[in-house]
């Protein structure tokens, strides 16, 4: 009968350990998907602003492209007033605004470069984020499928462990021993029992009192004084 007792503990405390693990897994199902899915958006998002900075580029070399043709509308039409310069000083003054356009001339034809420059790094970078969108949605949906078929054996796994939990709970006595087993499972899970070994409580390292070892070796339903875990021998 002790022996028995014992090794129904065992079974149970085992099979607690497998449920907790399996639960574990059931859950964790959910959580990865969701982080697959977190990373697709917050990828998306890389994706947005990088979209804008394209677009606040492309807008501020559009402006300076206009910019540029009116200085060179006006370095045509100073060209013009030149040739038709009727003194000396008027011809000086008109030569130096044309200097001062073409200066102006250059330094927007410069930043129209690089504003464009910019435009095509920033379209590569762009790509790039975009295969990595398009790269996590595939791994979100393979995990997602990767769930979806192990969810169901998980579950059916739980159900068959809380049948054969239900049966070895059977080893425990009626009345307080029970009620103490189930507000111990409650708070603790597979927590509630302890191996006894080498007159040892395993979970919390305790040596635990002569009587009570020759107790569980009978059979009796004891709890380490330290943890409060029911404790079993698998010697
Ligand atoms: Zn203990």
């Amino acid at each position: 009968m002790a022996v028995e007792t014992s090794q129904a503990l065992q079974q149970l405390h085992h099979l607690l350990q497998q449920l907790e693990d399996a639960e574990t897994m059931l859950a964790h199902g959910p959580r990865r998907v969701a982080a697959a899915k977190n990373k697709v958006t917050a990828a998306e998002l890389v994706c947005e602003e990088h979209k804008n900075e394209i677009q606040t580029l492309r807008k501020t070399s559009d402006q300076k492209s206009l910019n540029l043709k009116s200085n060179e509308d006006m370095i045509l039409k100073l060209n013009g007033r030149l040739n038709e310069a009727s003194s000396n000083k008027e011809f000086d003054i008109i030569q130096a605004q044309l200097e001062s356009e073409r200066l102006a001339s250059d330094a927007l034809e410069d930043e129209v470069l690089s504003l464009l420059s910019k435009v095509d790094d920033a379209e590569v970078t762009l790509r790039a984020a975009e295969q990595d969108v398009r790269q996590l949605i595939e791994r979100g949906q393979e995990i997602k499928a990767d769930v979806q078929a192990k969810e169901p054996g998980v579950r059916e796994e739980i159900e068959r462990l809380n049948r054969e939990i239900t049966e070895a709970e059977s080893a425990i006595p009626a009345g307080e021993s029970r009620g103490n087993y189930e507000r111990l499972r409650a708070s603790m899970k597979s927590g509630a029992l302890s191996e006894l070994r080498k007159a040892f409580c395993l979970a919390c390292n305790t040596k635990v009192i002569a009587q009570d070892c020759v107790r569980v070796k009978i059979g009796e339903f004891v709890t380490c004084r330290e943890c409060g875990r029911i404790l079993y021998s698998a010697e």
